[in-house]
């Protein structure tokens, strides 16, 4: 007879870990104990030393299905005997703590859901130990009932009797609840009785209306995606104009009469994660054509909490889900704030009242060469560890400013935020505050680096200058942090040459950058080439304004829009000119998203904006109705650092435009922006002797791009890298500043 204590780290708390710990020491009957502790698992085992050593094999090769061991370590010591083996009380002590992400409904439980026999038929918030809310209910740890916002229920006799019960699939469950003693849905100001509500929501889905519906992370606004008026109606409240709608769709049977799915989207979108995965459009059919404007791709997801089933019983349609917040703002996640803030956005709200301790929105994910690239890792993803290849001091990372999401790391663990929104204003910056302090809190890591944008005006900045008395406070430039985020998300340690294209980001040099080619790895990272700068008329108002960028970009290289291409007055046109000439209120830029935006003015495809990338995006889609394989000139010029030039393509292009269908410009466009890549990335392997080809920076979005380019490069022997468990835009930027804290630099 033996005693062994084990202790398990990684995600092994709200995953069924204990339960599943419980049933195997008693069916290889050993006695001990099992408790949860901060961020681990720790056992104490007694029995045959053969039944000891199956118990630990078991633990290692067949653990529960949402559990992910770290680290795992034993020993044999001197204990009393114990004559049973029991669930012991959780201890608080010092480590990691990991926090599972939340988990759609799984296949036993929507059994359940459905089986007139079963208690919990129809009850909207049914879940077991493998699936159901996580982060979003958390307030503290260790993971039991009493720190979660479950802890206002008290279990009915049965659901306290399954809890206890090692046999169940609630075994200690915290989230567990029936109808007689969990949350409850209803809908507001409406009385209606709970065997008729999802009747109803779907009469009124039918009807036209705009519905707020409280979900896991926080509120969708919903309405019936076939329904022109409601979602036009939508699109007025919340002063929306075109930026697309996710949708929400019935199973997958529906999703294929819009959609093409492959399967690898097929396995994404059944996956526990449940993200929103953006799909190429097969047929729009009765869909309201004003879902996504221009866009040949739908964001769509399956149901995942299991009040979505119970309302598509009800309700036979597509349903736009878009984040209940104010445009980019955090996504409202308590009743009494989305009845204010929505009430002039929708008709009714579905309420529960589950609290929801820590918002996240959707994820939403694209599949490119059977690779998925985030655009958005939040729900189902985060709070999941990335762990990295480097040692770092704690440390809190602030991120960028749009697409904001920060970090926190220790050791070679980061923990980066779900998606806070754009840190422009207060309200997203309590929120952004708030969200620190609690990280800071459930991870148990006390940073003693903080990292900021290099952009003297940042809200982040300004958070980071209040702490500079009392710990190390180190600014990072924007591009940098995005090669550094796609070394440390692809573990790369060699020398790469890094391409950082986005819209926008303070240079070291005071000019705006975006189109940066790094050379270097995580300790140096030297800037080799970048587009030629030019100057942009008039700052943020020109970047809503695609067509004043073009026209700063032609009237300083002193060409003619002989056509009159841009939709720009002369009294425009004059403002311009005089900012130019007098060199006042310009910024000079990099970016290579400019270059996109102005090219998309040049072309009347898109002039203004009214989202973030719409000029871009909307070019690409144009582009894709072309397959032409030609290429534009441009120019090289070879210096201390290279210089990219493009202006015999614009010359050429207003040349085209006169005669040549728009689509096949702007395909022409995208090729030529592959082989500035391929031609600068071999002038630089000729220089450096470096094979290794990253690509970060909302650019990379671009699928198009991606897929005109990837083989260019492989054909020419490079190594490519893109990311795989971050964002390529500025969402994955926490990730990268954190290296800036690296253990002996
Ligand atoms: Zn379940
Ligand atoms: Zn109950
Ligand atoms: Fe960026």
């Amino acid at each position: 007879m033996k005693s062994c204590k084990i202790k398990i780290s990684g995600r092994v708390q709200g995953v069924g870990f204990r339960p599943f710990v419980y049933r195997l020491a008693k069916s290889l009957d050993l006695t001990g104990w099992v408790l949860n502790s901060t961020g681990s698992v720790e056992i104490l085992i007694q029995g045959s030393e053969a039944n000891i050593r199956n118990f630990i094999d078991a633990l290692i090769h067949d653990p529960p299905p949402l559990s992910h061991i770290e680290n795992i370590f034993e020993e044999i010591v001197e204990e009393s005997t114990y004559t049973d083996f029991s669930i012991i009380k959780s201890r608080e002590d010092k480590g990691f703590n990991f926090i599972s992400p939340d988990i759609a409904i799984c296949d036993d439980c929507l059994r359940e859901l459905r089986d007139p026999h079963d208690r919990r038929f129809g009850y909207p918030f049914i879940n077991c130990t493998n699936c159901g809310p996580r982060y979003t209910i958390i307030e503290d740890l260790p993971y039991d009932r009493e720190k979660t916002t479950m802890k206002v229920f008290k279990m009915c006799e049965v659901c306290n009797e399954e809890y206890h019960n090692p046999l169940s699939r609630r075994f200690h469950a915290q989230p567990d609840a029936c109808s007689v003693c969990g949350p409850h849905l209803w809908i507001d100001s409406l009385n209606i009785p709970e065997s008729n509500l999802f009747k109803e929501i779907g009469k009124l889905l039918y009807e036209g209306q705009i519905l707020a519906i409280k979900g896991i992370g926080g509120f969708h606004i919903a309405c019936d995606a076939t329904n022109e008026s409601a979602v036009e109606r939508l699109r007025n409240n919340k002063k929306r104009r075109s930026k697309p709608f996710a949708l929400m769709m019935k199973d997958l049977d529906m999703i294929r009469r819009y959609c093409y799915v492959n399967n690898t989207e097929e396995k994404i979108l059944r996956g526990k994660e449940r993200p929103i995965v953006l799909l190429r459009i097969k047929d729009y059919l009765d869909l309201s054509p004003s879902i996504a404007p221009g866009n040949l791709y739908l964001g769509v997801m399956l149901p995942y909490a299991p009040y979505h089933y119970l309302i598509f019983d009800d309700f036979d349609r597509p349903i736009v889900m878009t984040s209940g917040n104010l445009s980019e703002e955090p996504i409202i996640k308590d009743n009494v704030e989305a009845k204010d803030k929505l009430k002039n956005i929708v008709d009714n709200f579905v309420l529960h009242n589950r609290n929801i301790r820590n918002r996240i929105d959707d994820s939403v994910v694209f599949v490119e060469d059977n690779d998925l690239t985030f655009v958005r890792r939040a729900r189902g993803y985060a709070p999941d560890p990335l762990k990295v290849s480097i040692e770092v001091d704690p440390v809190l990372a602030l991120g960028p400013e749009l697409k904001n999401t920060f970090a926190i790391g220790s050791g070679n663990y980061v923990f980066m935020s779900p998606h806070i929104g754009d840190l422009k204003d207060l309200e997203t910056l309590d929120v952004f505050e708030e969200t620190i302090e609690d990280f800071i809190h459930l991870f148990r890591i006390n940073p003693e680096v903080l990292v900021h944008d290099l952009h003297p005006q940042y809200l982040s900045t300004e958070f980071a200058e209040k702490f500079k008395s009392f710990m190390k406070v180190v600014p990072v430039q924007h591009h940098r942090a995005h090669i550094l985020s796609l070394l440390l998300d692809r573990d790369i340690g060699d020398p790469i040459i890094g391409f950082s294209f986005d819209g926008t980001g303070f240079g070291e040099d005071g000019n705006i950058w975006g189109g940066e080619v790094f050379v270097g790895n995580l300790r140096e990272l030297h800037r080799a080439a970048h587009f030629k700068y030019f100057p942009m008329a008039g700052g943020d108002y020109s970047i809503e304004n695609p067509k004043r960028i073009a026209y700063s970009y032609l009237f300083s290289n002193e060409i003619e829009d002989n056509g009159n291409y841009l939709p720009i007055s002369p009294l425009e046109k004059d403002i311009i000119k005089s900012m130019i000439q007098n060199k006042k209120n310009i910024f000079y830029t990099s970016s290579c998203g400019r270059i996109f935006d102005m090219v998309s003015a040049i072309l009347g495809v898109r002039s203004v904006i009214d989202y973030e990338g719409q000029a871009a995006v909307e070019l690409e889609m144009c582009a894709m109705d072309s397959d032409t394989s030609a290429v534009y000139p441009f120019e090289i010029q070879k210096g201390s650092s290279l210089e990219i030039d493009i202006l015999p393509m614009i010359k050429k292009i207003l040349e085209d435009r006169q005669h040549i269908n728009r689509s096949i410009i702007a395909r022409q466009f995208h090729n030529t922006i592959a082989y500035i890549i391929l031609s600068t990335a071999e002038i630089l392997r000729e220089k450096y002797h470096i094979n290794k080809v990253g690509l970060s920076g909302g650019v990379f979005q671009n699928r198009l791009l991606l897929n005109i380019l990837s083989p260019l490069l492989k054909e020419s022997k490079f190594e490519v890298y893109t990311h795989r468990r971050i964002p390529p835009n500025d969402g994955g930027i926490s990730l990268g500043q954190i290296a800036l804290a690296m253990k002996g630099v």
